[in-house]
């Protein structure tokens, strides 16, 4: 019988030169992002400038993770206690967890058969709430249809803040995931595309936001020392209107970032063959179905997921439970116990009046996902991709 041996949660080790440059800054003891010398840019200022420039914006903030930068872009963008933020029903914990930190009310929206967040529902609750802010979640990695969700943030006047924690490195269109919103969050934590351990952008267009999250992320009265950042005007006001939120990312976990940020677009490509050829086999078994990708996404698969259409809550545990058995670590999304890095949206029940969302439990109630870590050969991806078909039957 086949069997896999490797470690679903090992991930690559870090660049050689990230080693040294991190040994650099140790070595200096200048470990504070503004600890500098005169005219010396720290290795959290360069890393914010590179990020700034991948993404083709002219702002962007490094802070302690992408929970943490969703958090501060709500208050950055002027959320107030009891607003109310459309959000995805199909996400992870840290984000309506953000919109709790920041005193606001979630709005879930469902999730559509291709994983996205259920446009049609986004369009109807956007009109019945009255919400002015979406934190849109492109969750594992999939990107929805974005012309359209421009469309309903121009309609409805929401303010769109993206979650880029699955995306970066990917496209709609040609273009980048994280320039289509008002504000885009990003995370460095391990399992996502750069891994720090902790880490967050924050990046924006919008000179005022950037000086306030600036600010929250606890720059005391230094603003003046960020690069990718507005003029020291902008801050004129703000600087005494903004509390400080201590979030700051520092040199060492810069130092570690910035080549894997220059490999980026290699290791997408890597994650990408990996992907196609769990892909090809699971399109070929008749119990697995996986959504097409559509045309315009230009997606980075670090994860994979699919549906087992019809299979009860007994026989996804058991599929799970059999992948597990020859060393494939599935997790399950419809689960009503939240386990691991999943948990199903209701069982945040700190969020008052929470909705009944069947179609999102439905389609949840079939969706099974993997990690896909750059660990893994393209050969070990055959032959798990051999053993998940096996199981399924
Ligand atoms: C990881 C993650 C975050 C937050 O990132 P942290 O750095 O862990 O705080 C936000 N949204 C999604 C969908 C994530 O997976």
């Amino acid at each position: 019988m086949k069997q896999f041996t490797k470690s679903f949660t090992q991930q690559e080790s870090i660049p050689e030169a990230g080693i040294e440059a991190a040994i650099d800054v140790m070595r200096s003891g200048r470990l504070h992002r503004y600890n500098t010398l005169p005219d010396e840019k720290s290795e959290t200022d360069l890393l914010e400038l590179e990020f700034a420039e991948y993404q083709g914006v002219p702002y962007a903030l490094a802070c302690s993770s992408g929970g943490y930068a969703l958090h501060i872009a709500m208050r950055a963008a002027g959320v107030k206690a009891g607003d109310k933020v459309l959000c995805n029903a199909f996400t992870l914990a840290p984000v309506p967890g953000a919109i709790h930190n920041s005193g606001a009310v979630p709005v879930l929206v469902d999730v559509a058969e291709d994983y996205c967040i259920d446009l049609d529902d986004l369009e109807q609750k956007a009109a019945e709430s009255g919400a002015k802010y979406f934190m849109l979640s492109h969750m594992r990695g999939h990107l929805a249809d974005m012309d359209r969700v421009m469309a309903i943030c121009k309609r409805y006047g929401l303010f769109l803040i993206e979650d880029c924690a699955h995306t970066m490195g990917a496209t709609w269109n040609g273009q980048k995931s994280g320039t289509f919103g008002d504000v885009a969050c990003f995370s460095m934590q391990t399992y996502k595309h750069i891994n720090s351990g902790e880490g967050g952008f924050l990046t924006t267009r919008h000179s005022d936001v950037m000086a306030r999250a600036i600010m929250h992320s606890g720059s005391y009265m230094l603003f003046e020392r960020h690069f990718a950042a507005p003029p020291a005007e902008v801050f004129e006001q703000i600087r005494y209107e903004t509390p400080n939120y201590s979030g700051r990312m520092d040199n060492l976990r810069a130092a570690i970032l910035r080549p894997q940020l220059a490999d980026l677009d290699a290791q997408c490509e890597r994650w990408n063959a990996r992907y196609r050829i769990l892909e090809t086999i699971f399109n070929r078994s008749e119990k697995i179905h996986i959504p097409a990708r559509p045309e315009k996404e230009g997606y980075v698969a670090s994860s994979i997921q699919f549906s087992l259409p019809g299979f009860s809550t007994e026989q996804i545990q058991a599929v799970v439970k059999q992948c597990g058995e020859r060393g494939v670590i599935l997790k399950w999304f419809g689960d009503n116990v939240p386990r691991d890095y999943t948990s199903r949206y209701d069982s945040w029940k700190y969020i008052e009046a929470m909705p009944q969302l069947p179609k999102t439990e439905k389609i949840l109630s079939t969706l099974l996902d993997m990690r896909i870590p750059l660990t893994f050969s393209e050969d070990d991806c055959q032959l798990i991709g051999e053993i998940i078909a096996e199981v399924v039957g």
